[in-house]
């Protein structure tokens, strides 16, 4: 019987895939793709962009497509098998990866290509080479045998240390427990906490209720527990994570990281982490993002002191409190929200059925940039609650193959995201469309009602659905550089910008009807949600910029001049600093983002995002929020263009000028 994963399929076939064809069929295609990286090399002509850089954009296609279907539903609808079978894949693939990036055949033709470079070729291709030199260079490409065997050993070295720091962040997190017996200890906390802490303490044959260091546990009792000494308890226990005196302590694996990572960047010839990070971003060097992030602080602290001063207050006449902690932050935000706008999710989900919000979406995307959603029933879906869509264009010409998957179930992963099950690109004369799907975890409908979509959802929805237009727009020749394939701090400006138009009443008059009267959601609720979204803006900025700032200092500071990681956190802290410190606690111990996760250097993406997406919709709002000509060049520039030009000239293109952060000020309410 043959693998329907090794035949030319167009969507994915999912129902006629069986479990056991994954793994000969990652081998078959891997075999194939190094087939073709091997003839490349061995072409007798001279090496030149079509028979190298081009050769390589276009290898391994079929090999990508498998990958696609089977990580997509490793994380949307996964099982044991599919589990076992990611586990034997996964080291394939990145042995398959290093064979190629460390290849000196291969990075000798794809040299000659880069230096012997001619005009002839235009930017996206231009971009394509430099894109592929860099994978090597940035690898040790350029190193002799001595050095990339240093680099080589870094990279073990840095592996290890990043899961031995997640490894202690988790063991911490599971060692500690609130153990509550008396029940006036949860006043305040809602039903849905109180019952979750009861199921936690049936789990472990315990009276009463427990709270945990997990953030669903965690957070809500920070938010909403009356009892501020239990509050200040579970807070330490919380900021003590790889900051203790045991087996888990992360302050020797912090300082190691980071002195690692700034000799690999020497090594290569960066003057540190973060500009080597940084050189393949849109904020290009860490002195812009230094000015970036001091520039949003200068505007924002008065706000923040403003409003801890309020929440100070606040917290005196209500309880007498003399000094606000950090475990009281959290708490009197909340009450003081309550206390100005009462706005309870219960009272706008009738107005957000899931179906209308997605319509909502569809008709804003028809608006903008003319496209039609049809949904068709003769495409092949993983699951029952999938829906397909065919997307096409004014004339009718197919733009995209859409898929949506909305609600939890077990073998789907937490969160929401966009993904695709094949790419866009355009080869021989011939541009392939893109199939593109948002995953989410929205509240289910019931017998008696359909699922009502909490405000946070309706913004969710149209995050990855603006994710999802980047992917069905994109317009370019090579499926590395197509779609979301962009720079980092670039690839939430298409999703983020999407959030704004939820906020706009002539938006919400689209879709936002109740359910039963058909009523549309009134003006006043509205104007309560723009105003409850800006609330402490000030405090939220500056805590986010705080981590950006620390995150910085790790990555551009000489680590040799780092004595203790709590005296220097203090140092990054200094001017961003609302709350008394705690002595006994750290950040950076269990900061996972930057020492295990992908944002090394990159925190302030979060923010530099919000700078983009305001000042892109202040675009559309000065000229109307449906303005066709504002969005056809944000669809030609931005949309359509994925990575094919450096993210700055693309959005000089689109706005006529470089983003301010001027707008997201004016947003948030701090100027
Ligand atoms: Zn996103």
């Amino acid at each position: 019987m043959k693998n329907i994963l090794l035949t030319a399929f167009d969507t994915a076939p999912f129902s006629q895939i069986n479990t056991q064809d994954y793994e000969p069929a990652f081998n078959q295609a891997i075999a194939d793709a190094k087939q073709e990286i091997q003839q490349i090399i061995e072409n007798k002509d001279t090496a030149d962009f079509k028979n190298t850089i081009e050769a390589m954009a276009f290898s391994g296609m079929q090999l990508d497509r498998i990958s696609n279907i089977f990580f997509n539903l490793n994380s949307a609808e996964t099982n044991e098998d599919l589990q076992k079978i990611a586990q034997i894949i996964a080291p394939k693939l990145s042995a398959f990866s290093n064979d190629i990036s460390l290849n000196p055949d291969l990075f000798a033709r794809v040299k000659a290509v880069h230096d012997t470079v001619t005009n002839t070729l235009t930017t996206e291709q231009k971009t394509l080479l430099d894109k592929t030199y860099k994978g090597f260079v940035r690898n040790g490409a350029l190193l002799n045998e001595t050095d990339k065997t240093k680099l080589r050993e870094i990279d073990g070295q840095l592996a290890v240390l990043s899961l031995q720091f997640n490894e202690n962040v988790l063991a911490e997190t599971n060692a500690y427990q609130l153990h509550i017996t008396n029940e006036e200890d949860l006043a305040g906390l809602p039903d849905g906490v109180i019952e979750a802490a009861k199921n936690l303490a049936e789990q472990e044959k315990k009276e009463g209720w427990v709270f945990t260091l997990d953030y669903p546990s965690y957070l809500p009792f920070v938010t909403y527990a009356k009892n501020r000494e239990l509050r200040k308890e579970i807070a330490v226990a919380n900021g003590k994570k790889g900051f203790q005196d045991n087996d888990f302590n992360n302050e020797q694996i912090v300082l190691d990281i980071v002195r690692l990572r700034n000799e690999r960047a020497q090594l290569l010839g960066y003057q540190n982490h973060a500009a080597f990070v940084l050189e393949e971003r849109m904020a290009q060097n860490p002195e812009n993002v230094f000015n970036f992030l001091n520039e949003l602080l200068e505007k924002a602290k008065p706000a923040a002191d403003k409003e801890f001063d309020e929440l100070s207050t606040y917290s005196k006449k209500l309880d007498a409190i003399d000094q606000l902690q950090k475990w009281d932050g959290s708490y009197y935000s909340e009450k003081l929200k309550q206390e100005r706008f009462n706005l309870d999710d219960e009272l706008l989900k009738p107005y957000f059925q899931l179906e209308n919000v997605l319509y909502g979406a569809f008709e804003v995307a028809t608006k903008l940039y003319g496209l039609t959603f049809t949904e068709v029933h003769n495409i092949d879906k993983y699951h029952e609650d999938v829906q397909t869509f065919e997307v096409t264009d004014e004339s009718g010409n197919l733009v995209a193959v859409f898929y949506t998957d909305f609600f939890p179930r077990k073998g789907k992963r937490n969160g929401a995201w966009m993904t695709s099950y094949k790419s866009q690109w355009i080869k021989d004369g011939k541009n392939e469309r893109p199939h593109i799907s948002i995953v989410c975890n929205f509240t289910p409908p019931t017998p008696s009602k359909p699922s009502l979509l909490t405000f946070n959802e309706v913004t969710t929805l149209f995050h990855e659905f603006g994710h999802a237009l980047h992917g069905m727009l994109a317009n370019t020749t090579y499926p590395s550089l197509s779609g979301t394939s962009v720079y980092w701090d670039f690839v939430e400006l298409p999703s983020q910008i999407m959030e704004n138009w939820v906020y706009e009443p002539e938006t919400l008059a689209l879709f936002a009807k109740h359910y039963q009267t058909c009523e549309t959601i009134p003006q006043e609720y509205i104007e309560k949600i723009k105003e409850s979204a800006n609330f402490l803006e000030g405090l939220a900025t500056v805590r986010q910029l705080s981590f950006g700032l620390l995150d910085l200092g790790w990555h551009t500071t000489n680590p040799s001049a780092i004595k203790s990681l709590k005296e220097f956190e203090n140092e990054q802290f200094a001017s961003t600093q609302l709350y008394p410190d705690v002595a006994e606690n750290a950040m950076s111990t269990a900061f996972s983002h930057i020492f295990a996760g992908g944002y090394a250097a990159g925190y302030y993406s979060y923010k530099w995002a919000e700078v983009l997406d305001a000042d892109a919709f202040d675009y559309f709002k000065q000229n109307g929020i449906f303005n066709k000509e504002i969005a056809t060049k944000f669809k030609e520039n931005v949309l359509s263009q994925g990575g094919t030009d450096h993210p700055m000239t693309l959005y000089k293109k689109f706005r006529g000028q470089e983003p301010s952060p001027e707008a997201l000020l004016k947003r948030a309410g701090l100027v």
